[in-house]
């Protein structure tokens, strides 16, 4: 899917995390010294706010490829028409006077 790069403030590893959860408010573990990194939009972490704007843009790119796609969609009418197979089978007595 859509990762962006955040590189841990503490060990300097560089790990990658979704770019649907790096919002305002999410934190995780580092994966090498599992130093808690919280993001946030005033985050004194250049790091962290690095890794919010790539995940802001990533973000507005899947929003913008999905719109995209939406609009570009085939008409679903050219699949060829299923034909129901619902059976009619009115009941019809036979009544003899
Ligand atoms: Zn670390």
């Amino acid at each position: 899917m859509s990762f962006v790069q955040v590189q841990c403030s503490r060990c300097k590893t560089v790990f990658r995390d979704n770019a649907r959860r790096l919002q305002d408010g999410y934190s995780r573990q580092c994966p090498c010294c599992e130093v808690v990194m919280f993001f946030a939009e005033d985050s004194p972490n250049p790091q962290v706010k690095l890794a919010m704007k790539r995940a802001r843009r990533v973000r507005k790119e899947l929003h913008e490829a999905a719109a995209a796609k939406a609009s570009a969609s085939p008409s679903k009418l050219g699949l060829g028409r299923r034909f129901a197979g619902r059976r009619q089978q009115p009941e019809q007595e036979e009544q003899e006077d």
